[in-house]
C-alpha cells in the first residue's frame, strides 16, 4: 500500500523544502496543498515556476487539495460564486498540468449550519460546471467530509446524496468521520464505490489535531486494513507540521515503517 503525504505538513515552509524533505524521507507520492500556500492560485506570483518545481521533484502527484479559506462554496451571491469558480478552475488546470488524478474540494466553505436551500442549489450547479471542466481536463473531483459540520456535509451518505453525479468522487477524511461520531469502517463501506482518496490522521475524538497515524484514539490498523482491500484508494497522510515540521515528518516516516511491519505480520502481508 502506497501512502501519499500532504504538503500541508510543511505549510510553514516553502514548497521546494517540502518536495526535497518528503523525497528524502522516502515518500514517492504527494498531495499538494493549495489553500493559502504552496499551490493556491490566489497567492502564486509565478505559477509556471511552482508547477515546474513539482515536476522536477520526481514525486508523483496523487492529488491537489483545493483552496477553501475565503472561498464562497455555499454562498447565495453569484459574484462570490463566480470568483470561487475561477479559483477552482485554475486549480483543476494545475492538476491537469501535473498529471495529478484528483482535486479534493470541501463541499461547503461557509458555516454549514446556515446554508439555505438556494445556497445548496447553487453549490450543486457549481459542482456540475466544475465536473464538466474536470472531465475535459481528465481530472477527477473529490468531495471531502468536514468535521463538526451539519448534514449533508458531515458524512459519506450525505455527500452521496448531495452529489449523485458519478463524475464526482469522494475523499473520506477518517479523522473528521471520527470527530463526527461516525463509525469509520461503515463510512468506508458506504463510500467504497466512489472512494478514491482518504485523508489519514489521528486525534483524541475532540480536537481535529491531524496527528500522526498512531497518535490518538482511532484504531488505525483496522482502518488501513479495510482501505488495503480497496486498490483504487490512496491513503493521504494529512498531518499538522506545526510547530516543528521537520520533527513531525520524522514521526510520520516512522509511523509508515511501523504500519508496514504490522501489516506484514497481519493478513495483508
Ligand atoms: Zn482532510
Amino acid at each position: 500500500m502506497r501512502y501519499a503525504l500532504s504538503t500541508w505538513l510543511y505549510a510553514d515552509r516553502p514548497l521546494d523544502a517540502a518536495l526535497r524533505d518528503f523525497k528524502q524521507a522516502g515518500f514517492a507520492e504527494i498531495e499538494v496543498w493549495a489553500d493559502k500556500t504552496h499551490l493556491d492560485p490566489r497567492y502564486l506570483t509565478d505559477a509556471a515556476e511552482a508547477l515546474n518545481l513539482v515536476r522536477k521533484s520526481g514525486l508523483g502527484v496523487h492529488s491537489i487539495h483545493g483552496p477553501f479559506h475565503d472561498m464562497g462554496i455555499g454562498s447565495e451571491d453569484p459574484a462570490v460564486i463566480a470568483q470561487t469558480e475561477k479559483t477552482i478552475m485554475k486549480t483543476l488546470e494545475f492538476s491537469h498540468e501535473l498529471e495529478s488524478g484528483f482535486v479534493v474540494l470541501h463541499p461547503v466553505t461557509c458555516d454549514s449550519s446556515k446554508i439555505s436551500e438556494t445556497g445548496e442549489n447553487y453549490t450543486k450547479e457549481l459542482f456540475q460546471r466544475l465536473a464538466d471542466r474536470a472531465q475535459q481536463l481528465g481530472v477527477g473531483i473529490l468531495v471531502e467530509n468536514l468535521p463538526k459540520a451539519s448534514a449533508p456535509y458531515n458524512s459519506m451518505a450525505g455527500l452521496n446524496k448531495l452529489f449523485p453525479d458519478p463524475r464526482i468522487g469522494l475523499c473520506l477524511d477518517v479523522a473528521h468521520a471520527f470527530l463526527n461520531g461516525l463509525d469509520i469502517l461503515e463510512e468506508i463501506a458506504i463510500a467504497a464505490p466512489r472512494l478514491y482518496s482518504c485523508h489519514v490522521s489521528n486525534n483524541d475524538g475532540k480536537k481535529d489535531s491531524h496527528s500522526n497515524m498512531y497518535d490518538g484514539l482511532i484504531a488505525m490498523d483496522e482502518v488501513l486494513d479495510r482501505l488495503a482491500a480497496l486498490p483504487q484508494v490512496t491513503p493521504v497522510l494529512e498531518i499538522t507540521g506545526s510547530p516543528n515540521p521537520e520533527a513531525t515528518l520524522e514521526g510520520t516516516k516512522q509511523s509508515v515503517v511501523i504500519r508496514r511491519s504490522r501489516a506484514q505480520g497481519g493478513k495483508h502481508a
